[in-house]
């Protein structure tokens, strides 16, 4: 069995955020982090290969420096590393992302009993969307917001967080799955790991890798072939204080909102 998992490199955004003048993420001048939610997705894979015996491969599309990601992420005991890397993939967005991911994926190849893993979603475009959309380019079935995994032969049991409760859903492999926080806590690095992380194989593949591949529609990948552009980045006003109300004031303010509109 060979759990694929995909993870980001984000901005680590409690730290200084920089934007570039076409409004992208000036990501080189920026602190960096393993996404949180894919950190929840390497422990599952982990602790099913604990359980269960498995190949781990974490797989990103990024910069260069993600490599130091991956590497880490092995210190911490995946198997293999595959990083996603060209510039013509540079600013691509949700879309672009999942089709180059998807042609990755397809090229690590996908076995019966093989899952996909992913995290709910990124803490800088927050759109939760590239999970599903590898899914759907891979013709896999999905399930999202994973709160726990279970694994018996070729099927896994699900318990998918609601807002209101969990819904147990039963799916069969090959699939790919979305993991949320509550889904375990990560283990760290330890001194061994950290020293055969260095030994482990650790792939780059490129644009004339993957560009024949049918998943990819050349035209709508990258900055320039994304369907989405980010217009503006920009962190928001904070809003004021605000004041509280003392007892007329309140009775004043209710009798302008009836008086305004009614049922505001
Ligand atoms: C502020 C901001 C706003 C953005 N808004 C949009 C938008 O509205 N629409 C749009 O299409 N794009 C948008 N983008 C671009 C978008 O961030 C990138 O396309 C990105 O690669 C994927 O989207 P996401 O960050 O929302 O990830 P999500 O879809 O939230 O990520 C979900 C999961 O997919 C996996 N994943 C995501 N990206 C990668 C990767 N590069 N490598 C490996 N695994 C990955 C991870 O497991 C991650 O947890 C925005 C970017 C920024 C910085």
């Amino acid at each position: 069995m060979k759990i694929i998992v995909c993870v980001k490199q984000v901005p680590d955004t409690s730290g200084k955020v920089s934007v570039k003048p076409d409004g992208t993420l000036d990501r080189a001048s920026m602190d960096t982090i393993t996404n949180p939610d894919d950190l929840n997705a390497v422990e599952a894979a982990l602790s099913l290969k604990d359980r269960l015996g498995a190949e781990v491969i974490v797989i990103s599309m990024g910069p260069p420096p993600a490599e130091g990601m991956l590497r880490e992420l092995m210190a911490r005991g995946a198997d293999r590393a595959v990083l996603v890397s060209a510039r013509e993939f540079g600013g691509s967005d949700t879309y672009a992302t999942s089709q180059i991911l998807a042609a990755a994926i397809k090229k690590i190849g996908l076995e019966k009993e093989d899952i996909i893993l992913c995290g709910r979603q990124a803490i800088d475009g927050d759109t939760a969307q590239v999970g599903p959309q590898i899914a759907e380019k891979l013709g896999l079935p999905q399930v999202s917001y994973a709160a726990d995994i279970e694994k018996e032969g070729d099927t896994l049991t699900v318990r998918r967080m609601l807002e209101d409760g969990y819904m147990m859903i039963r799916v069969k492999t090959p699939c790919l799955i979305t993991c949320i926080k509550e889904l375990n806590e990560p283990r760290y690095m330890n001194v061994k790991g950290i020293f055969d992380c260095y030994a482990k194989p650790f792939e780059i593949f490129d644009y004339e890798m993957l560009k024949d591949d049918p998943l990819i529609d050349l035209g709508t990948i990258g900055l320039k072939g994304s369907p989405t552009n980010i217009f503006r980045s920009f962190t928001p006003m904070g809003k004021s204080g605000g004041r509280m109300l003392s007892g007329d004031e309140k009775a004043c303010a209710v009798s302008w909102r009836r008086y305004c509109r009614p049922g505001i």
